[in-house]
């Protein structure tokens, strides 16, 4: 309302100007302040003092103004225009579902060939998305996409079939990642992501691994590779803060075994090489496709580490 008003009072309209149409047109007229004799088309309308010289009179659109008592001013209040055909004629959206929306969770593989479990592998971020920044400008959707790449040359070696996400710089939307899981039918959907601290937080101390996870199929996946990097870590004296539950897009999922790695925080120094440093790459990589292995044959930890 006050962006109007000051629109108005700025720029006075002349008598007989038509003004653009609003909502609720407010008429500025040089009438003695405290006036409440005003009638608009011969009825009466509120006043609103704004100042000793000019008053607001309330006026509905489409009204030709006159019989402004105690003013030489009056205006043409502009007509609604006609709404357009196209914006009225608004299709409703059409929500998809996905394959697997509202049915039973996918069956655990335990038992099944290699070659007949489908990973979904998903490097976070990409184009505009950089992701988090590292001391010298690293983007993190980079060290996301070099590390989904080892993990899946990994589990391919091992015999998987896995689908990524994006293999490339590329956008992909926050919801149609795990959609690529649905489309592919997978048996697991794993993302990796890395880590940085809130802005007020000194960074360069700070380094982790850490698995999030949305629901208990979602948990069993993510306790299985996270106690393999863990393992992995201890041995680089990095940290492990084990296995929490996050309500994230790529980790909702009912129906599909997803969980989100935050591999490493790419915000401190060490963690900055580490994402650089093809050995410690491939380990991590290793360690995520060993976790896979537990996790398809069952034997994955009973409880969060
Ligand atoms: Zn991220």
């Amino acid at each position: 309302m006050i962006p109007l008003l000051l629109a108005l009072t700025i720029a006075f309209p002349r008598p007989g100007q038509k003004l653009p149409y609003v909502e609720r047109c407010y008429m500025i007229g040089a009438v003695e302040p405290g006036t409440t004799n005003i009638l608009v088309a011969g009825e009466p309308v509120a006043v609103y003092r704004t100042g000793a010289w000019a008053t607001l009179v309330k006026v509905e659109p489409g009204t030709n103004v006159v019989d402004v008592a105690g003013s030489n001013h009056w205006f043409t209040v502009a007509k609604k225009p006609a709404a357009r055909a196209d914006a009225a004629a608004k299709p409703e959206r059409v929500y998809e579902k996905l394959p697997y929306a509202g049915d039973a969770a996918k069956e655990h593989p335990a038992g099944r060939e290699r070659g007949e479990i489908t990973v979904v592998i998903d490097a976070g971020h990409g184009g505009n998305d950089t992701g988090a920044l590292s001391p010298h400008r690293i983007e993190e959707k980079d060290a996301n996409l070099r590390m989904a790449r080892s993990v899946r040359d990994e589990l391919c070696k091992r015999g998987y079939r896995v689908v990524m996400t994006r293999d490339g710089d590329k956008a992909v939307g926050l919801y149609d990642r795990p959609k690529v899981a649905h489309a592919n039918n997978a048996d697991a959907f794993i993302s990796i992501h890395h880590n940085a601290p809130p802005v007020d937080r000194d960074p360069r101390d700070r380094r982790y691994s850490v698995v999030y996870a949305w629901n208990d199929i979602g948990e069993r996946l993510g306790r299985a590779v996270n106690r393999r990097i863990a393992a992995v870590n201890a041995a680089e004296g990095v940290k492990n803060n084990g296995v929490s539950r996050a309500n994230y897009a790529v980790t909702r999922n009912p129906e599909i075994p997803s969980c989100l790695i935050e591999v490493d925080f790419i915000t401190s120094p060490e963690g900055e090489e580490a994402s650089w440093n093809p050995v410690r790459r491939r380990r991590v990589a290793a360690a995520i496709a060993d976790g896979i292995d537990d996790w398809a044959a069952g034997t994955e930890p009973e409880r969060r580490l």
